[in-house]
């Protein structure tokens, strides 16, 4: 079987991405808005703006093949990604500083598509790892985490997430106990790392000594496998109980409010998965469980709890349910700590 190296998947933004506008040659060493420890970060080090018209797709090259790229060494990106390299826990500082470049990707024009211009990628026959971030992501504000999550949810349906962000009673939906921007970037990139890392360590082969297989905890149909992954793509891999994100996409098409709200909420209430997101393939399974393994860990403003609560029903703590709980989603994250104790 050839394996394909490369694998896409998205984030999120509603936004419209600017035109692309060449920056300013930049030298790696002005980098002064940078705070230690981030300023001198292989990571920071690395950051580059995707040369225009570079699209990953199987079988391409590096994306800057005669070392071109521009530096980025201008705000609000590289004070953003700086903060968000501070925060990170130690084991997600050293996956950052293993990149071979991170891009900030300013050459999506097309409105709401920009949405899915975030991605991971390794190239073919080789071990370099690459991640792009949509400029989108900073168009206007960077969206707090509650607002992210709330539009990766929509993203994801197509239409308007029926959880909203934050919001208070008799309308609460997605409420993180700490709902920050920095924790935002941080996802981003801990989705796209997450990807890197379930391919560069073939997990869906990977059968870890007493703990069996990543996809044997949820997951029935598991032989459709998704190397080039793109935004909420499910490819038929079936989960062993409950809905997945197309269920809740056939439900909406149905029109009938109380069962996408049922069916939303089983998603939740049964303690299996980290989001809606991990429901579409047991690689988005790991990668949000990782992310949510991430973002649990920083060091300043961890997230504690992330309760989400589906219009009619009662609230569930998606982080507790990891933390201590004895379902899927707490034996998927031991399963991550017992069989790579060197990942976040
Ligand atoms: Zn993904």
């Amino acid at each position: 079987m050839i394996r394909s190296a490369l694998f896409l998947c998205a984030s999120v933004l509603m936004a419209v991405c600017s035109a692309c506008a060449p920056a300013n040659k930049a030298d790696r060493f002005d980098r002064v808005v940078c705070n230690s420890p981030a300023s001198g970060s292989m990571f920071i080090k690395n950051l580059y703006y995707l040369p225009t018209g570079y699209t990953p797709y199987p079988g391409l090259a590096t994306p800057d093949p005669n070392g071109n790229a521009t530096l980025v060494n201008e705000d609000p990106y590289l004070s953003s990604l700086c903060l968000a390299y501070n925060a990170a826990p130690s084991k997600f500082k050293a996956q950052l500083d293993g990149l071979k470049a991170t891009y900030i990707d300013k050459t999506c024009t097309a409105g709401a598509r920009c949405s899915s211009t975030s991605w991971g990628f390794r190239p073919p026959g080789t071990q370099d790892t690459y991640i792009a971030l949509s400029a989108g992501l900073w168009d206007g504000d960077v969206p707090t985490y509650s607002q992210f999550e709330y539009l990766v949810c929509s993203n994801l349906l197509g239409t308007t997430c029926p959880i909203p962000a934050g919001g208070t009673a008799p309308n609460p939906g997605i409420q993180p106990n700490a709902d920050t921007q920095t924790m935002t970037i941080v996802a981003v990139l801990a989705h796209e790392l997450g990807h890197l890392t379930w391919v560069v360590g073939n997990m869906e082969f990977y059968s870890c000594p007493g703990q069996g297989k990543f996809s044997d905890i949820s997951w029935n149909k598991t032989d459709l496998l998704q190397r080039y992954h793109q935004f909420g793509i499910q490819s038929g891999n079936t989960p062993k109980a409950g809905k997945q994100k197309n269920d809740i996409i056939t439900d909406i098409a149905s029109g009938v409010q109380n069962t996408i709200d049922k069916d939303l909420d089983q998603i939740y209430k049964d303690d299996n998965w980290a989001s809606l997101f991990a429901t579409v393939d047991m690689d988005e399974d790991f990668v949000e469980t990782y992310k949510l393994r991430v973002l649990t860990t920083l060091t300043s403003n961890p997230l504690k709890a992330l309760v989400v609560t589906v219009p009619q029903y009662g609230p569930h703590d998606i982080v507790d349910a990891m933390q201590n709980g004895n379902k899927d989603l707490h034996k998927k994250s031991q399963w991550i700590t017992t069989c790579f104790p060197s990942l976040p």
